[in-house]
């Protein structure tokens, strides 16, 4: 990634992967002086009454924060006990998938995209009694969550990061312009920012963003949600959806805010 930042010629990356904080020092160590990298996080978070998850992104965060780093191993430890379940469950009738077979669909740890992606490719429930594939898809898909929204977005503020609402587009299936006061109820959570520079191809999207942001009277973040993935042509999404500086900036400046509370 930061080979890449560099040769795209970034000068800022938020590497925020989901519930774990260990790439961060990997980026730094890699990094050449021209390029900061901005410690972060993506919180995969529960929403009342909402099978859904709701994506919270952290930034400037202090990655040796301990109440922090507890709560994100926590919600490691859940995962890894559902992944469990789910082979357990698919060996009993008869098919095989493996923790290694997982590997490939997530880099730091497997999920119930990855448990269902391995089902499906690996063609385990082929032979399985009718509604019993059906059954395991469900049981891999209901995730279990450590923290509520309300929870992550203090999480964040006691490690002296600003929490900004992930792709709001992608928040309710089907619907990916939400007006204010759809979003309202999130950011009363105690949100800092939406990522209205959110990557969707051709950039739509933004412009309705900035002005719900506009409207609710909070900041804005954004970036090209890189998950490594790589097209046909071998290219990643890294930089694909910059933000400018003064973006960057105003969210430094909302972070001191946490920074600088006393210690509870
Ligand atoms: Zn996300």
């Amino acid at each position: 990634m930061v080979a890449e930042a560099v040769e795209r010629d970034l000068s800022a990356i938020a590497i925020t992967d989901h519930d774990v904080l260990t790439g961060i020092d990997a980026a730094r160590a890699a990094a050449p002086d021209g390029l900061e990298i901005v410690p972060g996080i993506e919180m995969t978070a529960a929403w009342p009454d909402s099978a859904r998850a709701v994506h919270v992104l952290g930034y400037f965060i202090d990655v040796t924060n301990t109440e922090l780093l507890a709560a994100l191993k926590r919600a490691r430890d859940l995962m890894a006990s559902h992944v469990d379940l789910v082979l357990e469950a698919i060996r009993r009738v008869g098919g095989t998938l493996e923790r290694e077979h997982l590997d490939r669909y997530r880099h730091r740890y497997a999920g119930g995209a990855a448990l269902v992606l391995g089902m499906l490719e690996g063609g385990v429930l082929r032979g399985a009694l009718p509604g019993t594939g059906m059954r395991l898809l469900r049981m891999a898909a209901a995730e279990p969550r450590a923290y509520s929204v309300r929870e992550a977005v203090s999480l964040i503020h006691a490690a002296g990061g600003v929490a900004s609402l992930a792709h709001p587009s992608k928040l309710k299936r089907g619907e990916p312009l939400l007006p204010a006061e759809a979003l309202a109820p999130f950011l009363a959570s105690g949100m800092d920012a939406i990522e209205a520079w959110q990557w969707i191809p051709n950039g739509w999207g933004s412009r309705h963003y900035l002005s719900v942001a506009q409207t609710l009277g909070v900041l804005v973040s954004g970036g090209s949600d890189d998950h490594g993935k790589r097209t046909a042509e071998g290219k990643i999404r890294l930089g694909a959806q910059s933000v400018s500086a003064e973006v960057l900036e105003a969210l430094r400046e909302r972070s001191l805010v946490f920074r600088q509370r006393p210690a509870r």
